[in-house]
Parts: C-alpha cells; structure tokens; sequence
C-alpha cells in the first residue's frame, strides 16, 4: 500500500498505518461529526502549525467537541509524527471525530473523540498552472450559510464543496467558485479567492470578508500579510460575479495550491481591458506573480509562528 512504511500517531500513540483505525460506531464517518485541519512541512519545519492548531481549537469549541489533548500536547504530537516520518516536505493531515457512540446523531454517548495525525507526500497541481494560470467555473452549489452552519468551522462534512468541486471537474477544469445566498464571492472549493484590481492606478488586492462565508485560510492570512508589507492595499471586501468577470488578476490560496493564479473564469479571459495595460488578458498578471515569489521566499525558512 502507498501509506506502507508509514507512521501514524493515533489517540496519544504512534502505530504502523496499517494498524491505525477508526471505529465504523464513530460519528465522524456516520455524520461527519468531527473537525480537521491540513497543514505543510516545509524543509522539515511545519509552517503556521500554532496558527492551524488555534483553528482547530476554534473549529472544536463551535462544534462543542472537547478535545481531549491540550493545544501543546498537539503541537509536540505533530512534531512527534513529523520526525517519526523523516518527512522533509509534505503534508500534515489532523483529525478529531466525536468518537464512536450510538446510531442516533446524539453527540452525548460519545465519550471521547479520536484524534489522529498523518503525514504524507504532497501531491501538487501541475506545474503548468502555476506558470499560466488555472481555469475556474462558477459553481451552481450555493456556499453553505454561515447562518446554516459557518464555513469557518473546518469540519469533516466536505458535500458542499464537494458537489461544487465535481460540477467544475465534470466542465472540464479544476476548481470551481462558490458564492454565497447573496451572490457574493465566498471561496473556492478547497481555496480562497482573492482579486486585484488598479484603482486609480494602484493595484488593490480584494478578498472576501469572513463574514461572505469563507474558511479564514491559514493561506489567505500569510497572503495579505506578504502583500501589505510589499505596500499593496489589501482590502477585505465583498466580490460579486462581475466583479471576477472584470478583474484584473484572481489568484487561489491554499495550504496545498499555495498560490495559484486563475486566467479563465466562465470562459472569459481574466485581464485588464486598458491599453498599455501591465500584462494581457488571459496572462498571469504581475501582482500574482510577485506575491508568488514572495510566498516561496517565506516557506524556504519556514515560520512555525
Ligand atoms: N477554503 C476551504 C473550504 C478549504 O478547505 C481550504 C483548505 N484548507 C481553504 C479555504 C484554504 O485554507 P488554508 O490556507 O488554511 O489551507
């Protein structure tokens, strides 16, 4: 098996990944009950681990599921599977279920969640789309309401983006773009959205506010941080439809895309209109491509926090 080899810290132990399993009583697979978080290792540094375990936590206090190890006990258990691993570069996948218990969605008789650690190669996107760009569909799927249940929690019930993520691969492209029930820009599948726009003949970089719906990306904090201190406005703003039809430059954050530019959304090419303009439609724009570079010169000496 591809995982053979591998180490896997599950409830407070390091075990074979062939031994490491989860109950079929457990409500993470019988409802999704549970929370996750997928995190980087970066030249054998693990980056925004802190900042990844403070969402976790958050994620766990909404869902009302009492972790059962401490914020540091998970921070010295990830470090613990990381070195059990050897791993260099890759990436981290977290999990708290709520346990197994009863058939009923009664979160009660469970009376302790499982939590488990793997760690793993990285697979990427291909190359080629960091070089030219990615092309994106709006999905159909409405964003979940964060009315409903919000986005910010970061739980094992994936459906909505995974309907949304079908309906793009099904076009034919790779991600798709989820709004929210007021038709503004939430994120994408897996990812968030930001913009860039001249105004005034300044490029202002946009991102959804939390509140459109949106996961607080890990990512999207690292981008808007690089991007203020390179002296660019960083606005967080809602973003219609048209908005991305006219945009200047989109790009996609994530802990596994990083930053990955998007050239095509809907079959219209993204770029400025103006002539004289900085690049040409369809062409990843020179905002995007400095705030790439400035990405991959942080993860080289990656910051744990
Ligand atoms: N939105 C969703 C729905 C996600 O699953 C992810 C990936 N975890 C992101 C955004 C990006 O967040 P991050 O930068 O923390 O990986």
């Amino acid at each position: 098996a591809a995982y053979e080899g591998r180490q896997v810290w599950i409830d407070g132990q390091l075990k074979p990944a062939a031994e490491a399993s989860v109950s079929v009583f457990d409500h993470g697979v019988l409802y999704g009950d549970g929370i996750f978080e997928g995190i980087r290792i970066y030249h054998g540094k693990v980056l925004k681990l802190a900042t990844h375990l403070n969402r976790l936590y958050e994620s766990a206090k909404a869902i009302k599921l009492n972790m059962p190890y401490s914020p540091d006990e998970m921070f010295d258990a990830v470090k613990e599977t990381v070195a059990a691993n050897g791993m260099d570069n890759g990436y981290i996948r977290l999990v708290a279920t709520r346990g197994p218990g009863t058939l009923g969605i009664d979160p009660v008789p469970c009376p302790r969640p499982c939590v488990y650690i793997i760690v793993a190669p990285i697979k990427l996107y291909p190359q080629e789309f960091y070089d030219n760009g990615l092309e994106l569909i709006s999905s159909s799927y409405i964003r979940v309401s964060a009315q409903a249940f919000s986005p910010r929690i970061k739980s094992l019930n994936y459906l909505n983006n995974i309907l949304a993520k079908t309906e793009a691969l099904e076009a034919g492209v790779f991600e798709a773009v989820m709004y929210n029930d007021q038709g503004h820009v939430a994120e994408a599948t897996a990812d968030n959205l930001f913009t860039i726009k001249n105004i005034n003949s300044q490029p202002v970089v946009t991102t959804p506010p939390l509140t459109a719906g949106c996961l607080e990306g890990v990512t999207r904090g690292l981008v808007m941080d690089l991007a203020r201190a390179a002296g660019l406005e960083v606005r967080e703003a809602n973003i219609t439809r048209h908005d991305l039809y006219t945009a200047d430059e989109m790009f996609l954050t994530g802990t596994g895309a990083e930053v990955i530019p998007v050239v095509k959304l809907d079959k219209r090419l993204i770029g400025p209109i103006a002539p004289g303009s900085s690049h040409a439609e369809g062409e990843v724009g020179p905002v995007t491509k400095q705030l790439i570079t400035a990405f991959r010169e942080l993860v080289k000496d990656a910051p744990e926090d």
